[in-house]
C-alpha cells in the first residue's frame, strides 16, 4: 500500500511530469499492478490495483499524474500483455513496469476523435517495413513518451504499430495543451514516411479496432479509482469549511440547501467506488466489461463534474480564487466527459448493448 510519497518531486513542467511519474513507478512500483509475476508485475488483483490507485490519488491530489499513470497502463501495458508476443513482452514489459519507458496510445485524430471509422493514418507495409503517415491529436504523455501505441490502417483494417519517439519520421510534439489535468503532458504526433520493423506490429493485422476498444474499456473502468482518491479530500474541505464558515446565524452546514449538496456529493463519491470495485470484480473473475466500464465513465464522469460545481458552490467566492485546487478539479471533470470516449459515446454503447440506439435498424 502506498503511504509515503515525500519525496515526490514538485509539479511544474514536462521534466517534473516525467519524475513525478518516475517516482511513482520506482518508489511506489505503481505500475506492476495485476500483472503477471512471470512478467515481473506483482501477481495480485485487480481489487488490488483500485485500491493502489485511490491511495495514490489521496496522497498526491494530482489528477495529471492520474491520467498520465492510466494513459500509460491501459494504452501500452496491458496492450502488450494480453496481444504482444512472447519477445515483444520480454522486451517491452520489463522497462514499461520499471517506469524506464513511458507510454501512451494515439488513437484520435484532428478530423477523428469519437468515430474510430474516421480514422486515417496509414501503415504500408514494404519489403522489410512498416511505413506510417498520418497526424495524431490529443495524446496524452506525448511530450514525456519513449513510445506509443500508434493505430492505423493496414490495408484498410486498423491495425496498431509501437512507434517510438525517435524512430526516423516521428514526431512527438509538446503542444496542444488542454486546460485540464495540467500535470499531464500532451501533445500531436505526427508520422511523416515513419519506417518501422515488422515485430513492432502489436496483435494481428486487423485486431486494432478490438484492441483500441478493449484499452479504452480498461480505462473507462479503472481511471476514477485514482480520481476517486483526489475526490475524498475535497469533500472533506467542503465539509469542514460547512462546519467553520456560517452564513445567517448558522454554519453553512445547517443550511439544508447546503447540507443536501455535500449528502448528494458523499453518494456520487461513494457510487463512482461501487461501480469502479464492480469493474475489479469482474475482472478478477474474468469477466467482459464493455458495458460495465461504459455504465463506470458515464456515471462517474457526470458525477465527477456535479460533485465539482457542488464544492465550489459551497466555497463561494472562496473557492473561486485562481488556483484554487476545487475549481481547477472542474477543469478535470470536463475533460473526463471527454477522454476515453465521451458521455454520448458512453450512452451510445449502452443502448446498442439493450438491442437499441444508433444504427438499430429493424
Ligand atoms: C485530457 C484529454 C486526454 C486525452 N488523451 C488521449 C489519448 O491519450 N489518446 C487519444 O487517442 N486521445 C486522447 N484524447 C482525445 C479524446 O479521446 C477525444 O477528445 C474523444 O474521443 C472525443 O473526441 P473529440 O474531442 O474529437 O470530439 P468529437 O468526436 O468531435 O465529438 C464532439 C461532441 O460530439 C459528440 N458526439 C460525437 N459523436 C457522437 C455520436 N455518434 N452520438 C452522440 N454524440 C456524439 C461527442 O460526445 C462530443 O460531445 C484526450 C482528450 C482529452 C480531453
Amino acid at each position: 500500500m502506498i503511504n509515503d510519497l515525500n519525496q515526490l518531486p514538485p509539479a511544474g513542467n514536462k521534466y517534473a511530469s516525467k519524475l513525478r511519474f518516475r517516482h511513482c513507478a520506482q518508489e511506489q512500483q505503481i505500475l506492476r499492478y495485476a500483472i503477471p509475476t512471470e512478467y515481473c508485475g506483482h501477481g495480485n488483483t485487480f481489487h488490488d490495483l483500485v485500491e493502489a490507485h485511490q491511495a495514490l490519488g489521496k496522497l498526491t491530489q494530482d489528477s495529471g499524474l492520474i491520467l498520465s499513470i492510466n494513459a500509460h497502463l491501459w494504452g501500452c501495458v496491458f496492450p502488450v500483455l494480453l496481444y504482444g508476443t512472447e519477445p515483444q513482452k520480454e522486451e517491452w514489459l520489463p522497462d514499461l513496469l520499471s517506469g524506464d519507458l513511458i507510454a501512451g496510445h494515439a488513437i484520435t485524430e484532428t478530423q477523428a476523435g469519437s468515430d474510430l471509422s474516421a480514422l486515417e493514418t496509414t501503415a504500408t507495409q514494404t519489403k522489410d517495413s512498416f511505413v506510417l503517415n498520418g497526424y495524431k491529436r490529443f495524446i496524452t504523455n506525448t511530450p514525456i513518451a519513449d513510445v506509443l501505441v500508434v493505430y492505423a490502417l493496414l490495408e484498410g483494417e486498423l491495425s496498431a504499430f509501437l512507434v517510438k519517439k525517435d524512430d526516423i519520421g516521428a514526431n512527438f510534439r509538446d503542444k496542444p495543451h488542454v486546460d485540464s489535468c495540467v500535470t499531464a503532458t500532451m501533445g500531436d504526433v505526427i508520422l511523416l514516411g515513419c519506417s518501422i520493423p515488422f515485430d513492432r506490429r502489436l496483435g494481428s493485422a486487423g485486431a486494432g479496432k478490438m484492441m483500441a476498444q478493449t484499452a479504452l474499456e480498461f480505462e473507462r473502468a479503472f481511471i476514477f479509482a485514482g480520481i476517486s482518491g483526489i475526490m475524498g479530500s475535497h469533500l472533506t474541505t467542503v465539509i469542514n469549511y460547512s462546519r467553520e464558515r456560517q452564513a445567517d446565524g448558522a454554519y453553512l452546514g445547517a443550511h439544508q440547501g447546503v447540507s443536501h449538496k455535500i449528502a448528494e456529493m458523499k453518494v456520487g463519491l461513494d457510487t463512482i467506488r461501487l461501480w469502479v470495485n464492480e469493474c475489479a470484480r469482474l475482472k478478477d473473475h474474468n469477466k467482459r466489461i464493455t458495458l460495465a466500464s461504459a455504465q463506470t465513465k458515464l456515471f462517474a464522469s457526470e458525477a465527477f463534474l456535479q460533485f465539482c460545481l457542488d464544492a465550489v458552490q459551497i466555497l463561494g467566492a472562496n473557492g473561486m480564487i485562481t488556483n484554487n485546487p476545487t475549481l481547477a478539479l472542474v477543469h478535470d471533470a470536463l475533460a473526463s466527459r471527454l477522454f476515453a470516449g465521451s458521455s454520448e459515446i458512453q450512452k451510445n454503447i449502452i443502448a446498442a448493448l439493450l438491442g437499441t440506439g444508433e444504427g438499430f435498424k429493424r
